[in-house]
């Protein structure tokens, strides 16, 4: 394939944040480096995509923790737009699904029950998050509904300890042009090949072995920025193998979530940054952000195994059970206003396999593991290797970052 590039220092597989980053500082460090991508596209699980005339973000939507996300100033470098304002979650007016008062209880009993976990994290052994719900609490669907929208899981398959590292300074941005877009942007001038399903890397030789649907390439080093399931199911094989990363990979598998954006006839008439939920005593419900950037659309937000059950229904299915909600909560004149414009499916994705990691009750340690270079030539990133920032985009970035440094190190100390 690729003859140019076909031996070059370094190979990076995968070419989302994580790997864009590598890739990036590998070059700027003066190595050769080249990116293999399975898709026709870079920015993996950040994916803007216009429909209607809006940039609508797939993917990754919120610069978390912007007062230290070093991909804000890089945003705005680049001369892209960054929305300061506050997200629906943390607006006090965007509170519509609740009776008066309900809210400040649910908020109070969402603390109380965080502030249980932060406690046990601190204990020897981990434990399922859904042990620290209030027995029979009013409050636990909706508890365990906000966990499938930031964890991708329920809280009986999301270690304690592991949420309690996630840190977040709860300063949230975005970028009017898409998040997703800020990755192309970034990804524009780097040397990847595309359409590029790497099969297998094998580290049985003298230089490491990339096996990928348009032939191998063979480097010094290569730089894993892949999604876990993809390793954890075999899609990506190491020969020799190495259970280590295999079994790290399994113990944090990435959840589920899906959003879905819906054209609002008479957009006026719902509240510029509201949110509501689909119900507020169920687990399996949407939330719902109205006019996001005052845009006339809806952005649907769904978690855990109703994100992946609702993909399976295509556009049509979903927005089905999307507008039901809306009906339900809003009025039945609602229906004919509403109308889909796209929806994402990260499940059934075959290069993502699901949404962002989380770790599995016992498995907190596995991001440490998964992270650890082996033989000072196979390198990994991607979001789940992130100590502190691991599911999103900027702890995906900050890895690559990482593993590129880690592999310049070993090149040259060579
Ligand atoms: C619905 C949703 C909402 C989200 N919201 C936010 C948010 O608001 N803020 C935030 O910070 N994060 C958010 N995230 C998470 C964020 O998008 C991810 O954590 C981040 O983009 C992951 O980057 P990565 O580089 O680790 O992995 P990826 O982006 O998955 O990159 C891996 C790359 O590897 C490629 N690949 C896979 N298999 C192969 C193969 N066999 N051969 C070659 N290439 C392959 C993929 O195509 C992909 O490009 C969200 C994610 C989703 C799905």
């Amino acid at each position: 394939m690729m003859d140019a590039v076909s031996q070059p220092d370094v190979v990076v597989v995968g070419a989302g944040a994580a790997g864009v980053a590598a890739l990036r500082a590998c070059n700027a460090a003066g190595l050769d480096a080249v990116a293999v991508e399975a898709r026709s596209r870079a920015g993996g699980r950040a994916h803007t995509v216009t429909v209607g005339g809006f940039a609508l973000d797939l993917g990754c939507g919120w610069l978390h923790s912007a007062d230290r996300n070093p991909l804000v100033a890089v945003a705005r470098t680049l001369c892209l737009t960054v929305d300061e304002r506050l997200p629906p979650w943390q607006d006090p007016r965007a509170a519509l699904s609740f009776e008066p008062g309900a809210h400040g209880a649910f908020r109070a009993a969402q603390a109380a029950f965080y502030a249980r976990l932060e406690a046990a994290s601190g204990e020897a052994g981990d434990r399922p998050a859904a042990d620290f719900l209030e027995p029979g609490g009013r409050w636990n669907a909706l508890i365990d509904a906000v966990s499938t929208y930031v964890n991708g899981v329920e809280l009986d398959r999301l270690s304690v300890k592991d949420f309690a590292n996630y840190h977040d300074t709860e300063v949230n941005f975005r970028v009017v042009e898409g998040y997703g877009a800020l990755f192309a942007r970034l990804a524009a001038h780097g040397r990847i090949a595309y359409g590029c399903v790497v099969s297998e890397i094998n580290h049985g030789g003298r230089r490491v072995r990339v096996e990928t649907s348009r032939g191998a390439l063979e480097a010094r080093a290569v730089i894993v920025a892949l999604p876990t399931n993809v390793i954890a199911q075999g899609r990506v094989r190491f020969s020799p193998d190495l259970p280590a990363k295999r079994a790290a990979c399994a113990g944090l598998p990435l959840g589920y979530a899906n959003k879905l954006f819906l054209a609002v006839d008479g957009a006026e008439d719902l509240p510029e940054n509201g949110r509501l939920f689909g119900a507020t005593d169920r687990r399996d419900v949407g939330a719902f952000h109205f006019r996001p950037f005052g845009r006339p659309v809806i952005e649907g937000y769904f978690g855990g195994a109703l994100a992946r059950d609702l993909e399976q229904g295509g556009l049509e299915g979903f927005a089905d059970f999307a507008i039901g909600e809306l009906v339900r909560a809003l009025g039945s004149a609602w229906r004919r206003r509403l109308k889909p414009l796209c929806a994402s499916a990260w499940a059934s994705d075959p290069f993502a396999l699901g949404s962002y990691s989380h770790a599995l009750p016992g498995c907190w340690d596995q991001r440490a593991i998964l992270a650890e270079p082996v033989d000072g030539r196979i390198f990994f990133a991607g979001e789940a290797t992130s100590p502190r920032d691991f599911s999103t985009a900027h702890g995906a970035w900050m890895s690559g970052e990482r593993a590129a440094a880690e592999a310049v190190r070993a090149l040259n100390g060579r």
